[in-house]
């Protein structure tokens, strides 16, 4: 089979980006592949040119509503018209619709809470899977960033829908992750095509800061000169909001903020504003960037430190795009050090939250939306606390579909405590881990990819601020204009013998 031509065919590209083709190969002959590939090079085309090569259909699980959605938008927008989503944005109509046309999509893209339940399993079994596609697969790991117990049991349902070839593929795995994903998802004997997480057209920078203060200052300095458009991540919401509404205030135009306490019109619209280029800088928590394709981004600060390497790489990776130069600036001040363990600690229940959760299901005999609902609220939406309990209870057996069964309170407590601890010492570790990163004086891209198990082969000329890499090459060409706008003006006053008043510089 000429997948050349296929390429061509389907999405008009001449030539596949490496790691491309032999993840498509080995799919093709029906293997089980753990795939990674860096950020940006083109994952998708990995499982949709199989698809389209095979016949039957091929489910992705897909973490993001919105990822979902940008991606059947962009299939159909180049012509191919069999893919649908299944999430909880289509109405009753149109969900009724799709399922009574299964089996005539190549593409359907579902979340993984969507496939646990039992009528979607069902009405997905009567049909030929070709294969069972995971994106974004290191959500799938206990050990991941965010817990997502609906992924742990994906390997029960690719077994349920009689375990047709299987790729998972990300962008940041380590060994570690990568042997967690083949088997939560039950994978027979997978091969693992594992590509390097460089990224040499970002240069890596960390600048310490003694205050947060200093660091509000540093950043006015860096949107004034860096050239754009950009992003800046925050630890926390309130920071995303209050930084950019001081850049605002301060002339900085261009500018919005974007976290998960947004409505859902709000961040659809100042995503589109930024992909459309009517943004220059966006202030940001780690609820936006997954799945966001702008070629364009030329810097991302970070005001606040993420809590691992995994994160800082999928963070980062969302510049450079279109293989330009491009830099990565993290502001380090020890005073974040609380903010960073809050977040971690915040993830576990406190004695009277977990009291309270489990007492509420023992007093219960079904369990329902309404009941979700409920310990949702008195928690204030902290969701992560009641998933790391449900997947407990739900393990344990004792929350079945919407069925309760009696337990001892006491015992499951314990086991509660018990996880959630291991689950705090691996994210502490590899906080440390990545807080001895931003400290190191040794080559930030060797570091970097030695904590993904590889070496670096090459060193790209502006590697880091320990190789000697230094920020002009990354400066904003808007002052260039303004010099040569202020020498015509300079010249035009000389010719006519008056003073010609220079404008302030419009930032
Ligand atoms: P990611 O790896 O971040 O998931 P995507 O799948 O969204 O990346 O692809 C990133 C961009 O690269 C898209 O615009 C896609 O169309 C483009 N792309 C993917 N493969 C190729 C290729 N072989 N040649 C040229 N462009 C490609």
């Amino acid at each position: 089979m000429d997948l050349e031509k296929s390429l061509r065919h389907y999405f008009g590209y001449t030539s596949f980006r490496t790691g491309q083709k032999e993840v498509i190969e080995a799919l093709l002959s029906g293997k089980d592949i753990v795939a990674m590939l860096p950020t940006g090079t083109g994952k998708s085309i990995c499982y949709q040119l199989p698809s389209l090569l095979s016949s039957g259909v091929t489910l992705i699980v897909s973490p993001l509503l919105s990822l979902m959605e940008d991606q059947v938008q962009q299939l159909r927008s180049n012509g191919i018209k069999s893919v649908a989503a299944i999430n909880s944005f289509l109405s009753k109509e149109e969900r009724h619709n799709v399922f009574s046309t299964l089996h005539m999509y190549k593409m359907i893209y579902v979340s993984p809470e969507m496939l646990q339940i039992p009528y979607v399993q069902n009405q997905l079994s009567k049909i030929h899977i070709s294969f069972f596609v995971v994106d974004e697969a290191h959500c799938i790991s206990q050990w991941g960033h965010d817990f997502r117990p609906d992924y742990l049991r994906l390997g029960q349902v690719k077994k349920a829908l009689g375990n047709p070839p299987c790729l998972a593929i990300t962008a940041t795995a380590t060994k570690e992750v990568q042997q967690d994903i083949s088997v939560r998802l039950q994978m027979n004997d997978p091969r693992y095509l594992i590509n390097s997480v460089d990224r040499p057209s970002i240069t890596y920078q960390v600048e310490t800061c003694e205050t947060n203060q200093q660091k509000m200052k540093r950043v006015e300095q860096l949107v004034e000169y860096l050239q754009g458009p950009g992003m800046i991540y925050f630890s926390s919401r309130m920071w995303a909001e209050n930084v950019a509404a001081t850049l605002k205030r301060k002339g900085f135009g261009r500018v919005a903020h974007y976290h998960g306490g947004l409505s859902t019109e709000d961040r659809l619209l100042i995503q589109q504003q930024f992909m459309n280029g009517q943004l220059d800088v966006i202030c940001c928590t780690s609820a936006f960037g997954m799945g966001i394709n702008k070629k364009d981004i030329r810097y991302v600060l970070h005001f606040h430190y993420p809590v691992d390497m995994e994160s800082y790489v999928q963070e980062i990776g969302r510049a450079a795009r279109d293989g330009k130069p491009s830099v990565a600036i993290l502001l380090f001040c020890e005073e974040d050090r609380g903010l960073n363990t809050l977040l971690l600690e915040g993830e576990r229940a406190t004695d009277d939250q977990l009291n309270e959760m489990l007492n509420h299901v023992k007093n219960v005999r079904t369990w329902t939306k309404e009941q979700e609902r409920m310990i949702l609220e008195r928690l204030n939406g902290n969701e992560i606390v009641w998933r790391i309990v449900r997947y407990q209870l739900e393990t344990r057996g004792i929350i079945q579909g919407d069925q309760v069964r009696p337990f001892s309170v006491d015992s499951v407590r314990s086991r509660i405590r018990e996880h959630e601890e291991e689950r705090l010492k691996s994210k502490r570790k590899r906080l440390e881990t990545f807080l001895r990163w931003i400290r190191t004086t040794a080559c930030r891209r060797e570091k970097l990819l030695f904590y993904f198990s590889e070496q670096l082969e090459s060193r790209p000329k502006n590697c880091c601020d320990n190789c000697g890499a230094t920020l002009p090459m990354f400066k904003n060409e808007k002052e260039d204009k303004v010099e040569k706008i202020e020498s015509w003006r300079v010249l035009l006053g000389d010719l006519f013998g008056s003073s010609v008043k220079v404008n302030e510089k419009t930032k």
